[in-house]
């Protein structure tokens, strides 16, 4: 599956997502492989995470700050750098030009070769039974953006280039998408690391254990497709422009 492309190595890596916890499900066995190989991993995370819980004596405040917690913890699991907290409202993050030019504005300062996000078109799986959050699909769709044209053209957004965020080109996106993967990374080495990074999620995950089963036969599911013992999968798009 993956013979037209060449390996990857990038030397900084920026994920972008809505929720603390979303790299971590989709992607943290090839962020933490990005991060041996010797990549600056930075997590972009554009809301609050004040929605997800069913505990009702946590207040929103309360939660959000939990979940930033446990967002740094799992990016020192698989060895990343930082991590860079937007605090939109949890559950109702809509595609803005606020919200865009925020994202060009870490794209510009840390300079990614490869942004990994979420497919935004994505909507739903009836196999699956889910509708995606719409926060995941307004996630990937102002990354995507973000990545092109906005970060690249120094006329957009010129107050961002008068204070000095110069323009740039990402050279590789992927995007975390279920069902329509062309291009797989071997994670065998470090689905460890994936399982302490969600384990860092605790008021989401809770038992680490309980969901362990899933994960493996899910990366094994995966990796198959692309000859490996466990895998991640993604659209990979290369960007020629
Ligand atoms: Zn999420």
């Amino acid at each position: 599956m993956n013979q037209n492309f060449k390996p990857l190595q990038p030397k900084v890596v920026l994920g972008v997502a809505a929720h603390p916890d979303d790299l971590d499900f989709g992607a943290s066995g090839t962020l933490a492989k990005f991060a041996e190989q010797g990549a600056a991993i930075h997590y972009l995370i554009l809301t609050d995470g004040s929605k997800g819980t069913e505990n009702k004596t946590l207040t929103p405040q309360q939660l959000s700050r939990i979940r930033e917690e446990e967002q740094r913890e799992a990016i020192k699991a698989i060895g990343g750098s930082k991590a860079h907290f937007l605090g939109y409202p949890d559950g109702y993050l809509e595609v803005t030009m606020d919200l865009k030019k925020d994202i060009v504005k870490i794209i510009r300062k840390v300079r990614p070769d490869v942004v990994i996000t979420m497919d935004p078109s994505m909507l739903y799986s009836a196999s699956r039974g889910f509708i995606n959050h719409p926060d995941h699909r307004a996630a990937g769709q102002a990354a995507l953006d973000a990545v092109f044209p906005l970060a690249r053209d120094h006329l957009s957004f010129p107050e961002l280039y008068q204070q000095g965020y110069m323009p740039h080109k990402t050279k590789t996106v992927l995007l975390t998408n279920f069902d329509q993967q062309n291009y797989i990374v071997d994670i065998t080495n470090t689905f460890d690391k994936k399982i302490a990074a969600l384990k860092a999620h605790q008021s989401q995950v809770g038992d680490i254990d309980n969901i362990k089963p899933w994960l493996r036969e899910n990366a094994s599911k995966i990796g198959a497709r692309g000859g490996y013992e466990l895998g991640e999968g993604f659209i990979r798009i290369d960007l020629n422009r």
